[in-house]
């Protein structure tokens, strides 16, 4: 059975082969897994997509593990600014030499669901980019996905979304507007 890392890679880059949902640039990914600490006791990780790679071409070692339980507390805080939020991050990691972990990290930390992805997909983009974009993206999905309004990528953004998915747990992702599309589940299907 292939690895919850083998997975990703090749969801990853399944994503990554279609130009629609990546020409804006980059997108990322990631998984959440059950897996063996130093001890042998079993660990809850993050693979998250590392920064500066893309995903048509990525590999394993593209890909940093992140310890969960800090970043499940950090949904707790009310803001961070963006030089703390790295430094955070960077000691999650459980892999020193792992690639610096996306800066939309915290965008696949707080929503519990096991899969995620996130791209700046065109026909999201289509929508969410216009005067209208709430008001299409319902008539569209309805309540399937949920609607945020614009924030820089960050922190807050990454809160903003799961307040909104504790809100509606049913919703299949989010229409981030003026950025992209964000959509989880229990397996990468
Ligand atoms: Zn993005």
């Amino acid at each position: 059975m292939a690895s919850a890392l083998d997975a990703l890679v090749w969801r990853s880059r399944l994503i990554g082969e279609e130009a629609s949902l990546g020409l804006f640039g980059g997108g990322n990914t990631s998984t959440k897994a059950r897996q063996p600490g130093l001890f042998g006791e079993p660990e809850d990780v993050l693979w998250v997509k590392g920064s500066g790679s893309n995903l048509k071409a990525c590999e394993a070692r593209h890909f940093a593990p992140l310890r969960r339980s800090p970043l499940r507390r950090l949904s707790a805080r009310r803001a961070m600014r963006d030089e703390e939020m790295v430094a955070f991050l960077e000691r999650c990691l459980i892999d020193p030499k792992a690639p610096r972990p996306s800066v939309e990290t915290l965008l696949h930390a707080f929503i519990p669901q096991r899969d995620i992805d996130h791209t700046h997909a065109d026909a999201i983009l289509a929508i969410a980019n216009t005067a209208h974009g709430e008001a299409l993206a319902r008539k569209v999905f309805g309540n399937r996905l949920l609607w945020i309004p614009y924030l820089q990528p960050g922190f807050t953004l990454s809160k903003r979304v799961y307040e909104a998915y504790q809100r509606r747990p049913t919703a299949h992702g989010a229409v981030l507007q003026h950025h992209g599309l964000i959509t989880w589940g229990p397996d990468g299907k």
